[in-house]
């Protein structure tokens, strides 16, 4: 079943279930550089995935493979040390700048991996280069050079770009000479040898003239891209794999894999399914973010929130993320909104994969309020009623930092009330909740005909000095109304 009303998650789970056998959920990056929230979307949504199945009864296998045989094409911002020398190389040859791998690639992988961990999410990683090392590329480069004039024709109509006949860049070979990956061509190939010559210039690289040749089991190659993605679908055994929409447009990769496993492979292709972008503040994420920027935001936003964020509208469409602390509090008070009382089953399903932990008891921007009066973490604990310390270093991160927008930096500073302001606080009986007392204010407010804006700001004024301040029902809820009543009576 597929409807509008239901969520991608259960339509794809319900396509896996319908597929004969051992169900494998693939994804992989190009470790390229600093993970950031576009990474995310990589191992998060094949994640939630395999949890939908593993709740159908299912047993899937979850793997994520770390493409750091990939060319390393430009040096992120932020990233010490001296790498441009690199270039054009493969990532597991470029060094660490951080000293602590055995490559640039591996480092940004065990980076990418710690992430998963704080969110909770856990594949069989496995390094790209591990697969080749174990031959598994190895009977597919021989019947790709078999049928080398289908494989150009295959990829010539589904890339909208016709190779010449010279064509035959199955592999990319490293070069012995330079090292590098991304400038070389085939020239040839035997049956064991792949020949090459290194003089592409690619703009970040430039190949240095060398020719050569170097045995298959040498395992000192790349298979090209778009026939790499279906020949590690094919011998890994993929049910499901998406990609960013990037990948998905006409003449995209996808194109060229579901044609290979059709027309060369004999086999149905894996399912698919794609995601939009992360935009933050309306551009397009990418690694030039530069170093830390995901583990900065994470200071702020406790795992439940950003995978909610990624969850919260259909995985097709971008999401934007609004990095302004007005942003991620409104986020966060979307989610809390949602946890409470989920708007519809799209949103539930959105709460329930985020897995939020027990500790959402109080409104976080009450606890922040809570903060600010008390100064402190166990007094602002007291204050709301909180038994626990869970969300204490994202409320922490945000009294501390300049993020946390002014409308929450206050002081309770009573005094009496006066028009409007004394007869709200004379219509109550102390007995309300936040919600319902700023109702009533509302409620005076058009029974007089005093202007909304007004009303509130009269209170405002009355309680912490300032015309405007947080959503009254919070401030109200952290204050304790009885205390109100008393301190703007008096
Ligand atoms: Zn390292
Ligand atoms: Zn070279």
């Amino acid at each position: 079943m597929s409807s509008e009303a239901q969520s991608w998650i259960d339509d794809l789970a319900e396509k896996v279930m319908s597929r004969p056998g051992k169900h494998v959920i693939a994804s992989a990056i190009t470790t390229s550089g600093p993970t950031h929230l576009g990474t995310v979307e990589e191992f998060f949504f094949p994640s939630v995935i395999t949890n939908r199945l593993k709740e159908m009864g299912d047993d899937p296998d979850f793997i994520f493979i770390g493409d750091i045989m990939d060319a390393f094409d430009s040096v992120p911002s932020g990233v010490p040390g001296d790498l441009k020398p690199y270039l054009g190389k493969p990532l597991v040859d470029v060094p660490d700048p951080y000293g602590c791998h055995s490559s640039y690639g591996q480092h940004f992988l065990d980076d990418t991996v710690s992430f998963m961990n704080k969110l909770g999410v856990s594949p069989r990683v496995i390094p790209v280069t591990e697969l080749y090392q174990a031959g598994y590329y190895d009977s597919y480069v021989k019947m790709f050079f078999e049928r080398l004039p289908v494989v150009r024709e295959i990829l010539s109509v589904t890339s909208l770009k016709q190779l010449p006949d010279s064509w035959m860049d199955i592999v990319m070979p490293v070069c012995e000479k330079c090292g590098n990956i991304a400038t070389t061509r085939v020239t040839g190939f035997d049956g064991d040898y792949i020949y090459y010559v290194d003089d592409k210039d690619v703009g970040y690289a430039k190949g240095c003239g060398h020719s050569g040749k170097i045995p298959i089991k040498s395992h000192r190659w790349k298979m090209a891209w778009r026939l790499d993605w279906p020949t590690r679908q094919a011998f890994l055994g993929v049910t499901l794999e998406g990609a960013g929409k990037d990948h998905h447009t006409r003449g995209g990769s996808w194109d060229t894999a579901e044609a290979v496993h059709k027309q060369l492979f004999g086999r149905e292709p894996p399912l698919t399914y794609r995601w939009g972008f992360v935009l933050l503040n309306g551009r397009k994420m990418s690694k030039s973010q530069g170093v830390g920027s995901l583990s900065i935001l994470m200071k702020y936003l406790p795992p439940e929130v950003l995978k909610y964020f990624l969850l919260r509208v259909d995985i097709e469409k971008d999401k934007n993320l609004d990095d302004s602390g007005e942003g991620l509090i409104r986020l966060i008070e979307d989610f809390e909104d949602n946890l409470k009382k989920p708007r519809d089953e799209k949103k539930r399903l959105a709460i329930h994969f985020s897995s939020p932990s027990p500790s959402w008891k109080v409104r976080f921007v009450s606890l922040l309020l809570a903060y600010e009066l008390e100064g402190n973490w166990e007094g602002a604990k007291r204050r709301v009623g909180l038994d626990d310390d869970y969300l204490r270093p994202y409320v922490e991160a945000w009294v501390k930092s300049d993020k946390l927008p002014e409308e929450y930096r206050i002081v309770y500073r009573p005094r009496k009330a006066e028009g409007i302001a004394l007869e709200w606080i004379r219509s109550l009986t102390g007995n309300e909740s936040g919600a319902e007392a700023s109702q009533k204010l509302r409620d005076i407010s058009s029974a007089t005909g005093v202007p909304i804006e007004e009303a509130f700001s009269s209170v405002y004024e009355s309680l912490i000095g300032r015309k405007s301040g947080p959503r009254l029902s919070s401030l109200i809820d952290v204050l304790g109304l009885k205390r109100i009543i008393k301190d703007l009576r008096d």
